[in-house]
This record gives C-alpha cells, structure tokens and sequence, in this order.
C-alpha cells in the first residue's frame, strides 16, 4: 500500500518518544499487512519511552515501537496461505525462526534467534504494521478489540496459571501489575480454591478485589505470610505466582508456600536477588518454574478456551485514549495508577 502513515516513534537514543508521519511498511511474500484497531502500553514501552539500560543495549532507531494489538489484515503476500485479506487477527509478538533445536522441539516461545515486534522491528503503534503469516492469531470466538489487544499479557498469565495444577488450590499471587490481574481470573476459572493477590499499590488492590481475588494483601500493612498461614491450618499457599519481581515479594512467597508447594515465576527481577534455596526450597520440596513469554500456540488455543468460558478481562482494561496521547499512557504506567492502557490510532 502506498503512502504515509501517522506512527509512534523513539527517532534517536534518549528519553522520550514522537508522533511522526512515515511510510507505509512493505510486506514480503511471507508478511501481511495489518491495519491496528487498538494497541496496548506495555511495561517494555515504559522501558523503551524512558531509555533505561535495557533499551540502551537493544533497540537500534528509529523505531516504531509498541507490540500488543490487533488489526485487520488489509494486504497479504503472495505466498500466504494461513491468513487472509478482511480477517482480525491478534498477534504472537515473538517472531520464532521455526528452525532452531528449540523451534524444532515445540518450543519457540524460547527460540534461540527470537525477534520481538516493537523492539526489533517495527512494532503497533502506528496506523499500520507487517508482521510475517506466521505470527498471526485468527479468532474462532468473538473477541471486543480491546481484549484481542492484549492477549500478549493475557497469554504470559495464562502460561504461567496453569504451568501448575490449580484445581481446589489455594493461589497466591504476588505482584498485581496487568499480567498479575489477568492471572486473577484465569486461576479461579481454572479451579483454584481461593486466590490471595499481593501488592503495595492500593490502586492495584483495588482492581485486583474486581477481577475476583479472595484475600487482597499490602506487604506494606499487613504480612501475607501470616495471614495465608492463618487461613491454611498454618500449612500456606499450594501455588505461588510470583508476578511482581521484587525481591521481597518473592521472599514473602516462598515464606507463604507449603511444602511441597509449586512456584512458578514470571516477574524479573531488575537484578540479582539473593535467596534461602536451603529453606525456601529443598527443605520444602518445593517446585520451581520459570516462565518466559507464552507457549506457541497452545497457550492461545488454552486463553482462547478461557475467554470463551467466561474470564472476563473488562475491568482489567482502566484507561483508552488516542495515539496523540501516549505520553500520558506512558506515564500512567510507570506510575501504576492504571490496569491494561489501550491507544487507538
Ligand atoms: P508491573 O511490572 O507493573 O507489575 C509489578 C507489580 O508488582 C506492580 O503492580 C507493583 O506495585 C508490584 N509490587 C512491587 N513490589 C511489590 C511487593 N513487595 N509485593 C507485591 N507486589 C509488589 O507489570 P507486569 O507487566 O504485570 O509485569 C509483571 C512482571 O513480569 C514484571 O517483573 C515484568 O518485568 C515481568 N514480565 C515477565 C515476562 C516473562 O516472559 N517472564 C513477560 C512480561 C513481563
Ligand atoms: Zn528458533
């Protein structure tokens, strides 16, 4: 498609970011053409916005950044053959290369080569964005906009939920950022007994009690590790989704696990953190996962069954406004005094 199109972009090293006019992107005989309908702030766009060290080391500009959204598909390839022109499609952020030992494993949410839209090319936050067939994510329901928008997220929490068994579990969560709220509902429609959700944000708390948390708790007042014990016959928590990276908040969920309890663990942690592996886990038999970005692409199909059968993401979703105000977006998330930020172009 020919012309120009209005975008988001970081165009030099350094804090900040503009609104500019450029050209449409070209699409490969392998890449469609995708028109955004909604796109989503992610923590990775607070990153890039502010240029901390992350960003420093990995994004070469100008980039147009941004990598949660969906669109319709206005132009498609000559060989594309999975997707077609006039379909809404969701996108799997993680370009995969489909030929390393881990690609060819089943598991190129940890693929070797991985290119991430937004980061290391050019991502969303503009009218249009090519991606490659591959990447993209047909619905079979029906889907609002906003909630095909952030199914990146969405996908992180429900990878992490069910990377351990949650029927008749008592869950605790730890962090209530979006990935830790969308894991809210995900957990108790998955059969979890009851979720205990930490924070320091009473804003978060808040929203966190709305998407269906039993027992919210903020370090701050109160200690989580006494009062899941108390509600467990002094045993603890059964799984821990550890969601915030913060270390004393990973501290307090291995406290609060019971023995033999499993810990899968999503938050990253901005550096080093010391921990007790002698009591926080082997004496404990405790399990320990790392979870890293979704599963391709049975976490969807798992998200998609979810959403279907009634995870409702709604109120998860706090603040929508124009591309032209991504500043305040932006800012909204760094300070988290939001859940899920949509921008419509
Ligand atoms: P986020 O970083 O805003 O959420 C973190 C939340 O933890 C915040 O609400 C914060 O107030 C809370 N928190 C801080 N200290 C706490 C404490 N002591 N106890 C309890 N909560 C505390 O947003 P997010 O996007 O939901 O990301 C969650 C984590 O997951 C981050 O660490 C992020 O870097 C990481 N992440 C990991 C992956 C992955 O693939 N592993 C992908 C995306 C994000
Ligand atoms: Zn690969």
């Amino acid at each position: 498609m020919d012309g120009t199109m209005k975008a988001v972009a970081k165009l030099q090293p350094g804090h900040g970011c503009e609104i500019v006019r450029v050209p449409i992107p070209t699409i490969s005989r392998r890449e469609v053409l995708i028109k955004v309908n909604a796109a989503a702030i992610c923590g990775t766009d607070v990153h890039i916005y502010e240029w901390d060290d992350w960003p420093q080391k990995r994004i070469k500009t100008p980039l147009v950044f941004g990598h949660e959204f969906c669109g319709e598909i206005v132009e498609a390839g000559e060989s594309v053959t999975s997707v077609k022109v006039g379909q809404v499609v969701s996108v799997e952020t993680h370009i995969t290369c489909r030929h390393c030992y881990y690609c060819r494993q089943g598991m190129g949410h940890i693929c070797e080569t991985m290119k991430i839209i937004g980061v290391d090319r050019d991502g969303c936050f503009a009218e249009y964005v090519s991606v490659p067939d591959t990447a993209c994510w047909p619905w079979e329901i029906e889907v609002p906009d906003e909630i095909a928008a952030i199914q990146d997220p969405y996908g992180n929490a429900v990878h992490t939920a069910l990377s351990a068994d949650l029927v008749g579990a008592d869950v605790l969560i730890t962090g209530m950022g979006p990935i830790g709220l969308a894991a809210i509902p995900v957990a108790k429609l998955s059969g979890a007994k009851r979720v205990f959700a930490t924070d320091v944000s009473e804003y978060r708390l808040d929203l966190a009690g709305k998407l269906g948390a039993d027992v919210v708790i903020n370090p701050r007042k109160e200690d989580p590790v006494a009062i899941i014990k108390g509600m467990t016959q002094g045993r603890g928590a059964d799984v821990l989704l550890e969601m915030s990276g913060n270390p004393s908040a990973i501290k307090q969920g291995f406290s609060s696990l019971r023995k033999a309890g499993v810990a899968c663990i999503l938050g990253i942690p901005s550096k080093p953190v010391e921990f007790d592996i002698a009591n926080d886990i082997v004496f404990k038999s405790i399990v320990v996962k790392g979870i890293n970005g979704r599963r391709i692409w049975d976490t969807w199909y798992k998200g998609q069954a979810l959403l279907a059968k009634g995870v409702d993401l709604s109120k998860l979703i706090t603040h929508r406004m124009p591309f032209e105000d991504i500043k305040t977006g932006l800012e909204l998330m760094a300070a988290g005094e939001c859940g899920k930020v949509i921008l419509y172009p």
